[in-house]
């Protein structure tokens, strides 16, 4: 069983500060970190880090900062598979961070979207039943789509995280096996939070739904039955990637146990999430080869299945 991830990747650029700015501020920053960051590549570093065999797939420009995306993802335990985009700058973000862990984004994503269904279907060439299949939301419609009916094609489990959001994810959301997304994109995609949220996309679609809300946990939607599971308490000091780790971990335990995901999964998901939250940085604040393992052999502490 393997992971193939096609996603983004950027280099992360993070500052602490007091407040988040209002248009036409200027503020002060302090405690630059920079790093390498995108939602495709914290959730295939994460679930490499959990001992699964990941494989990424993601756009890179021609310019010095490939080559530091190159030497970042070598150290990490997965195998990945860069495309090359000309005449392009590598994927950047800025994150601001506030005294709360509330944060601020601004992403380039201008490698991911120039990737087209040619440059990211040949990942999938070799994938098979039980293989799994993780999206996020930075590739176009057109490579989204695409790869969603490739990998069903093959039995492959499809994960799909539609962030950042667009409408037309909705109808994305009606033929993944698996979806993960917060309060923010699950009301712009359904019009409706929380229970009522989750239930409409468990009616619209196929599969199993978790919903998360920053410190108020997370909701587990499966069948006709929706579970609360409630965050790990943590002093918070950066929120950046608490759902890449969350989704990440969450997945790596139902694999483990070799069943779909239950509440025991989003458990172990939110103490691991519940570190990486406690910590600054994105990639740089998720948990460890050795504090994954850890939290996946830990009994989690509710075993009820959803
Ligand atoms: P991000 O975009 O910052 O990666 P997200 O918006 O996708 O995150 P959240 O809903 O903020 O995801 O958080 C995912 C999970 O991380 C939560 O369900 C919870 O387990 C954990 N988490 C997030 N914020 C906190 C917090 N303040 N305290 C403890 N756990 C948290």
């Amino acid at each position: 069983m393997r992971a193939i991830v096609i996603g983004n990747v950027a280099l992360d650029e993070t500052f602490a500060v007091e407040a988040l700015p209002q248009g036409g501020e200027s503020i002060f920053g302090s405690h630059r970190h920079a790093g390498l960051g995108g939602k495709g590549a914290n959730q295939a570093v994460m679930l490499a880090r959990c001992g699964l065999s990941v494989r990424l797939r993601c756009a890179v420009g021609d310019d010095v900062a490939s080559e530091t995306v190159r030497s970042l993802l070598a150290v990490e335990p997965l195998t990945s598979d860069l495309h090359l985009v000309p005449a392009t700058a590598t994927d950047r973000s800025i994150i601001l961070s506030d005294a709360t862990g509330a944060n601020v984004i601004v992403t380039t994503t201008d490698c991911a979207r120039a990737m087209r269904p040619r440059d990211a279907l040949p990942a999938l060439d070799d994938a098979g039943a039980g293989d799994l299949l993780v999206l996020q939301g930075n590739l176009t419609q057109d490579v989204t789509m695409a790869l969603i009916d490739a990998g069903r094609a093959r039995d492959m489990t499809v994960v799909f995280n539609p962030s950042p959001t667009r409408i037309w994810m909705s109808e994305a959301l009606t033929r993944v096996d698996l979806a993960f997304l917060n309060e923010a994109e699950a009301e712009l995609l359904t019009g409706l939070r929380g229970e009522a949220a989750v239930a409409a996309m468990l009616r619209a679609g196929r599969g199993i739904v978790a919903l998360t809300s920053g410190g108020g946990g997370a909701l587990l939607g499966r069948g006709d039955e929706i579970v609360h599971v409630p965050a790990r308490p943590a002093k918070v000091v950066d929120t950046t990637g608490a759902g890449d780790t969350f989704q990440s971990v969450a997945i790596a335990s139902a694999r483990r146990r070799g069943g779909p995901l239950a509440v025991e999964d989003l458990t172990r998901g939110a103490a691991a999430a519940g570190l990486a939250v406690s910590r600054f940085g994105s990639l740089s604040a998720m948990p460890s080869v050795a504090e994954a393992r850890a939290i996946l052999d830990h009994p989690a502490m509710d075993d009820r299945t959803a």
